[in-house]
């Protein structure tokens, strides 16, 4: 039971949101499918007197264009899933969205932006969305900004967003030539533990995304070492600083089957290229 009183907004403009945001910024939540929020505030782990449903403000969308992809922060995993097009242009967001726990209900209403807000490090989607280079569109009081992805998680479980602001939508600028994913977890339905997000750019470089082995997704390069399994592995080893530690895993567990799960993304990834 949620036990305190809620005021419940649900805004007709970018500008009232940020306002609404803004004016009650100690004491305010935003809403999207609700799958984490409103679990945490029945449990008393966050309360908040006022809600912001953004579900007014058209951020269910996605957009392509010669530009690239814009993803609103409200799209959920089953539009994702069933986007033809946006699964044809990246279909690591359908790889990673059907991979998603939790059944139906969650792919249903989980939002994609509500994932990367929540910013837990066993996530997927913050990983993907790091791996696929994007950028997220903020807005806030004064209008629009935008950060790199890499940014926007700036430690476990908190980001970048500034009182007042909310997260608007994704936009991924480059199409990677290919890309694979793999996600290393106790049994099928539980969280991911280590998560490797594989991308190969302009056909050349190739970078690894890892999620959950640190408080926030890492990048990295391994163009020159792709094709020898030592110094792979020494690569994505040397990338983890500060593993990360929770009740699923220690931080050194975490650590030693990073490089395996980066492996995999990357097999999977060179038969798509194949
Ligand atoms: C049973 C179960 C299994 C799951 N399994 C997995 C799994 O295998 N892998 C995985 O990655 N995830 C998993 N999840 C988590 C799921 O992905 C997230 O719960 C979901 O994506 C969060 O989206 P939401 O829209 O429900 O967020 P909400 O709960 O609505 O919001 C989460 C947080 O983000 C904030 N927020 C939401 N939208 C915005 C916005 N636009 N701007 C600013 N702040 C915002 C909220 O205020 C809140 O703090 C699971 C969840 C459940 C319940």
């Amino acid at each position: 039971m949620i036990r305190t009183n809620l005021r419940y907004h649900r805004p007709d403009s970018l500008a009232a949101a940020s306002d609404l945001l803004w004016s009650h910024r100690q004491d305010i939540a935003v809403l999207g499918g609700g799958t984490h929020l409103l679990p945490r505030m029945t449990r008393d782990q966050e309360s908040v007197s006022h809600i912001v449903d953004l579900k007014a403000l058209g951020l269910d969308g996605v957009n392509i264009s010669a530009n690239g992809v814009s993803i609103g922060s409200r799209v959920t995993y089953d539009q994702v899933l069933r986007h033809d097009a946006l699964t044809r242009i990246l279909p690591l967001l359908a790889r990673v969205s059907h991979g998603v726990t939790g059944g139906r209900q969650v792919r249903n209403i989980g939002t994609l932006g509500g994932s990367a807000c929540f910013a837990m490090p066993g996530s997927d989607m913050p990983g993907a969305l790091v791996g696929l280079r994007s950028r997220f569109r903020i807005h806030g009081p004064t209008g629009f900004r935008e950060v790199d992805s890499t940014d926007f998680f700036t430690s476990a479980f908190v980001n970048a967003l500034e009182p007042g602001e909310f997260l608007h939508s994704f936009d991924i600028l480059d199409i990677p030539t290919a890309t694979g994913y793999h996600k290393i977890k106790h049994s099928a339905g539980s969280w991911p533990i280590a998560t490797a997000t594989a991308a190969l750019w302009e056909g050349q470089r190739l970078e690894i995304t890892l999620g959950g082995v640190q408080e926030t997704p890492v990048r990295i390069d391994v163009t020159k070492v792709a094709d020898q399994p030592e110094e792979f592995a020494a690569a994505i080893d040397a990338a983890i600083t500060e593993p990360w530690d929770d009740v699923l895993a220690p931080g050194s567990y975490r650590r030693r089957v990073a490089a395996a799960a980066a492996k995999r993304a990357l097999s999977e990834l060179r038969r798509r290229v194949a």
